[in-house]
């Protein structure tokens, strides 16, 4: 590797841990001003599409959390990453297809996006074939858009009830993703909401583009990828 090249990936690098810690001191800043503790906040970068080598760095700069999309990207990238962390958590962040679950249960440590019955049933299948028991969240698709996965507000009791009562899954919490270009604020509140009354205590729930206010309105987990990142490759 030449110098000139080395020289570059330092900066990068640098400017990387730069942005991770103006985003954690955004997060203390948010959480105070909510009036809430800043260490009932987690902090899950999304690192979809990225390299290696950054992620790495995150995980030198002491960061333990992160969220991935696709089962497959994520074995590729994981699969040696968490042989050399073993401490590291890992979510998953995107809609799961049943015949990835086995995959899906094996590497992650939370799927944030159980969405529907037949999934579910599969969950609790694989998990107890690998001797496992992971965390899980419900996805709500808040905005109840058609093309959009998660479960509707309306049919989110029913499929916690399911997931709890007859098939014994730990499920902790609600995610979702608002629709694109609208306020976020009032799907938050009704995830906040969704979860209050049924019991759940964690919330994941902003992004880049509206962590602050998820943070306002109770979030305990925002996934965040491009303020840390930069923009995706
Ligand atoms: C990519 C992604 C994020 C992070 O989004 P940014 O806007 O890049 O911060 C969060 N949640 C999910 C489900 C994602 O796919």
């Amino acid at each position: 590797m030449d110098s000139i090249k080395q020289m570059h990936e330092v900066a990068d690098e640098n400017a990387l841990i730069a942005r991770y810690t103006e985003v954690k001191e955004n997060i203390v800043r948010a959480a105070r001003h909510a009036g809430r503790d800043p260490a009932s906040l987690h902090l899950v970068i999304a690192s979809k599409t990225q390299p290696v080598w950054m992620i790495e760095a995150l995980i030198n700069a002491g960061h333990r959390l992160f969220g991935e999309n696709r089962v497959q990207e994520a074995q590729d990238k994981w699969d040696t990453l968490k042989v050399a962390h073993p401490d590291v958590k890992l979510h998953l962040i995107g809609p799961l297809q049943t015949n990835k679950v086995r995959e899906a249960v094996r590497l992650f440590d939370v799927i944030e996006t159980v969405d529907r019955e037949r999934l579910a049933r599969a969950l609790a299948r694989e998990q107890s074939k690998q001797n496992k028991n992971l965390s899980y969240m419900l996805e709500v698709n808040v905005g109840a858009e058609t093309q959009k996965s998660g479960v509707m507000p309306e049919q989110s009791a029913a499929l916690l009830g399911l997931c709890r009562n007859e098939l014994g899954l730990n499920v902790e919490g609600l995610m979702c993703i608002p629709p694109a270009n609208r306020q976020a604020s009032p799907y938050f509140a009704l995830l906040a909401k969704l979860a209050s009354e049924n019991g759940l205590s964690q919330l994941s729930m902003g992004m880049t583009a509206d962590y602050p206010i998820a943070i306002e309105l109770g979030a305990t987990h925002v996934r965040i990828g491009t303020a840390i990142f930069g923009s995706r490759r």
